[in-house]
């Protein structure tokens, strides 16, 4: 690519890959986005990108892009007029009403204002069957923040990890999952000296930071080192309990919580254990960050809680300076949260909705913006689910595997193609702008909502992102009062810098349950998010081409396996085929694999649990 600095227009978005929700400037020539650069002026990340944000964008050009939609006929997907195709789905809706009901479920990645106009068309559709993108496991994190703290977001925005002493990270590598975020804690660390501790099943480079600790627990007991360190909190009269219910409840059930029967379950010695506790006491401001998303699935509620417990204990919560971070897996994962792109009063969350179509009783199902079978565990209940099911939609940028299954295929607009909001990983709501057209016929997904819902007789309609934000903000709570023409490029902190708990209660606790076998599974991010258009982009397959599964050195040279090497790895009825990565930060017995690269079949290994217990051959 070359051009002359005054040959491109730049527009200032937001990155659509991640929660961090970092701002960008899109250098757009002859309608295709050619450069992305930072603008250190705005936004949260202070004018740093990680790879996917600055690297990750050419998707959004590619030939690949779905231009028309595609209709079913004689078993083909053949390209048709837009009438033809909303005729159809609207049919194919009112069909499944009578029928055995629609089922919707959206990505994380569409704007605010998309995610309102589909719960308003889920209603004008008559279902209540709505859901969002992992929504397993965000209902079970936000399930735990509201037992405990009545809230389902961040309690404080990310410059003031910056000035805490004590971090402590769990479950996550955040420089993997949201790297700019992980540069506001490597800043806390080199600048001020704050003690990182990371509660994990791997190392990581978060992990490497001068003075971090990194308790490394046996996948999947994470939960319980939480616990044990709420336990030394109590039993050595650390904790702050002032106007904190449910103390009696928690202690019962922290009593198996003992720093030595942690350290038994987990791995993680008992002094470390008490280290950390003490360490998180004594600290005059803190941050508790935990990561959520797809692989992120198992005891996603206990963690939650056990996060929130220790929030509370420490005085953590709803203190000036310090936070409990909720940071969600794709750009507007927050928005879909709070706007409750969740399953009505009587209606099936994602997993139910895939269960109820293998079992025949969902007529239709909607998927936009998500490739169920690229990126959800579980992949042969996802296939079985799609095939049953009697009518599919699928809306997305590409013919992904989950659209190479439907009915209908309705071609959507990426982030740069739209106006609208995000709201980021730390209740910060950004502007995205459109930068150039989108490809052939696709349209933004609040046009296609547009269109469905006038199709099936709703009268509602919007002059554009602006009027529908104006509706949303009205019955979203802490939405109130912003307005979508007033929000500038640093964006609006729904909330405020620091939301106050409605109260503090903790919650009784339990530890988790994982199959033992000679090697556990695990599963995370390298690099890529789910990789459903991250592995359509040059910049991050330059640096992770293909999937492949990791040992520790120690394992790696008693199975006499070099870098490389195909080694098979079988589990819960599947075995594969992949080429082994040797690496130091992997304990014994543990093996990791990426789970994007949908191909390499690796979310049919992983159905959701926290490690599955596998055997590895050369
Ligand atoms: Fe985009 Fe997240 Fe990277 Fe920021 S940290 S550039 S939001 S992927």
């Amino acid at each position: 690519f070359k051009a002359r600095p005054w040959q491109i227009k730049e527009v200032d978005s937001v990155c659509g890959y991640c929660g961090n929700g970092c701002t960008l400037t899109l250098g757009v020539l002859n309608d295709r986005v050619e450069t992305i650069r930072f603008n250190d002026k705005t936004g949260v990340n202070d004018g740093n990108l990680c790879i996917r944000g600055r690297f990750g964008y050419s998707y959004v050009n590619s030939e690949e892009r779905l231009k028309k939609p595609l209709l079913r006929k004689d078993g083909q997907l053949v390209e048709v007029e837009w009438p033809e195709a909303i005729e159809a789905v609207a049919k194919g809706f009112e069909t499944a009403r009578s029928q055995g009901g629609l089922g919707i479920i959206s990505g994380a990645r569409l704007t605010n204002e998309e995610l309102y106009l589909l719960k308003n068309l889920s209603k004008v559709a008559g279902t209540a069957n709505l859901d969002h993108s992992g929504g397993e496991c965000y209902k079970g994190v936000t399930e735990g923040l509201k037992a405990t703290l009545g809230l389902t977001s961040s309690t404080a925005t990310f410059p003031q990890v910056e000035n805490c002493d004590v971090i402590l990270a769990i479950r996550s590598d955040f420089y993997e999952t949201h790297p700019v975020f992980g540069m506001v804690v490597n800043q806390a660390v080199k600048r001020h000296e704050a003690q990182l501790l990371v509660v994990a099943d791997k190392k990581g480079k978060f992990g490497k930071l001068p003075h971090a600790k990194t308790l490394l627990s046996r996948p999947g007991h994470e939960v319980s080192v939480l616990n044990g360190m709420a336990q030394v909190l109590l039993s050595e009269g650390l904790a702050v309990t002032e106007g904190v219910q449910g103390l009696d409840e928690l202690k019962a059930s922290l009593a198996q919580f003992t720093p030595e029967a942690v350290a038994a379950s987990t791995g993680v010695d008992a002094e470390s254990i008490r280290q950390a506790a003490r360490k998180l006491a004594g600290a005059k401001k803190s941050a508790i960050l935990l990561a959520y998303g797809l692989p992120y699935t198992a005891n996603s509620r206990e963690l939650g809680i056990a996060a929130a417990n220790l929030a509370i204990l420490s005085g953590n919560a709803g203190k000036d300076g310090c936070g409990l971070y909720l940071c969600g897996e794709k750009a507007n994962s927050q928005g879909a949260i709070d706007l409750g792109i969740l399953p009505g009063k009587e209606g099936l969350g994602a997993s139910a909705m895939l269960e109820a179509a293998t079992a025949g009783k969902l007529s239709a199902l909607y998927v936009v913006g998500e490739d169920l079978l690229g990126a959800y565990p579980d992949r042969d209940r996802v296939a079985k689910a799609l095939t049953a099911v009697p009518f599919l939609v699928v809306q997305d940028l590409f013919l992904s595997a989950t659209a190479a299954q439907a009915d209908v295929v309705l071609p959507a607009a990426s982030f740069a193609e739209k106006d609208g909001t995000f709201t980021n990983a730390e209740r910060r709501i950004q502007k995205l702008h459109t930068a150039i057209p989108s490809p052939g016929e696709a349209k933004t997904d609040l046009a296609i909502f547009s269109m469905l819902a006038s199709r099936l007789g709703s009268t509602l309609s919007y002059t554009g992102p602006g009027a529908v934000f104006a509706e949303l903000a009205a019955v979203t709570p802490g939405y109130a009062g912003i307005n979508y023409n007033t929000i500038g490029p640093q964006g609006v902190v729904w909330g405020g810098e620091i939301l106050a708990p409605a109260f503090k209660k903790v919650v009784p606790v339990s530890g988790a349950a994982v199959a033992a076998g000679t090697f556990q599974f695990i599963t995370g991010s390298a690099l890529y998010h789910s990789g459903t258009v991250s592995t359509r982009a040059q910049g991050p397959n330059a640096v992770v081409s293909e999937a492949y599964l990791e040992l520790g050195r120690e394992d790696a040279a008693a199975l006499k396996v070099s870098e490389g090497d195909l080694v098979t790895v079988k589990g819960n009825g599947v075995e594969l085929r992949l080429k082994a990565k040797v690496d130091t930060r992997l304990p014994k017995g543990v093996v990791f694999a990426p789970y994007h690269f949908a191909e390499a079949g690796i979310n049919r290994l992983y159905k959701g649990e926290a490690a599955v217990a596998v055997e590895v051959q050369k």
